[in-house]
C-alpha cells in the first residue's frame, strides 16, 4: 500500500515561511486526497498493527490528525502532548528549542503509568525538540517510548539521528533534503 512518490506529491513546498530562508513543508494537501490520506494512515497502521506498545501520544496540532487515526484503528488510548497554556487539569511541561524559537510542551500528569510503552507520533521531524520534549516526557512519568513516528523527516536538521542518539527508534514515511 505503501507509495512514497504519491505522497511526497502532495506535500506542498512552500519557500520563506514561516521566516525568509526556510522552505515549509504542508502536509494540508495530503487532507484533501481521501486516498493518500488513507494510504499515509493505513502505512502506520500496517507498522503497526502487530507491535506491543500501550499508547500513542499525538504531539499538537497536526500530530493529533494522524495520531488519532492510529489510536482509533488500532484501539489504543490516545494521549495530547500540547503547547503551553491548553491542557486543563494538572500537567507536566518541558522547554524545548524549535526551528522558529522557544517553547514548552505539556501533558496531563495522570496519563502514562510506569511500565506503559509509548508511540509518539507528529507530523514531522525538524531539529526532533518536539519529539524528544515528549519522550523527557513520557520518562517523567516511568512510561518508556516505543518509537517516534512522523510522515516526514528532514534529515538535514539532525532530529532523527537526535532520537536514534538517545536510544529512540525514530520512522517517518518519507524525507526531504
Ligand atoms: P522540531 O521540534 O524542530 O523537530 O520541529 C517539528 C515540529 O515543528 C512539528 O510539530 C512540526 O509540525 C513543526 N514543523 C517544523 N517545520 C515544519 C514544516 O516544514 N512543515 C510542517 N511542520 C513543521
Amino acid at each position: 500500500i505503501y507509495d512514497e512518490i504519491s505522497i511526497k506529491s502532495l506535500i506542498r513546498p512552500v519557500p520563506d515561511f514561516p521566516r525568509p530562508g526556510v522552505i515549509f513543508r504542508d502536509i494540508t494537501p495530503l487532507f484533501q486526497s481521501p486516498r493518500i490520506l488513507r494510504l499515509v494512515a493505513d502505512s502506520f497502521i500496517q507498522r503497526y498493527v502487530e507491535t506491543d506498545f500501550s499508547h500513542i501520544g499525538a504531539m499538537d496540532a497536526r500530530g493529533f490528525l494522524i495520531g488519532s487515526i492510529i489510536a482509533y484503528e488500532l484501539n489504543k488510548p490516545l494521549i495530547l502532548f500540547r503547547k503551553q497554556g491548553k491542557l486543563p487539569a494538572d500537567v507536566l511541561s518541558e522547554g524545548y528549542q524549535t526551528e522558529y524559537g522557544e517553547a514548552l510542551l505539556e501533558v496531563h500528569s495522570d496519563s502514562l503509568c510506569e511500565g506503559d510503552k509509548v508511540l509518539i507520533f507528529d507530523d514531522l521531524i525538524a531539529t526532533g525538540g518536539t519529539l524528544m520534549a515528549a519522550a523527557r516526557l513520557v520518562r517523567r512519568m516511568g512510561a518508556s517510548v516505543f518509537e517516534a513516528a512522523a510522515i516526514i523527516d528532514l534529515p538535514e536538521l539532525g532530529g532523527s539521528q537526535r532520537l536514534e542518539d538517545a536510544g529512540i527508534p525514530t520512522f517517518s514515511l518519507t524525507a526531504f533534503s
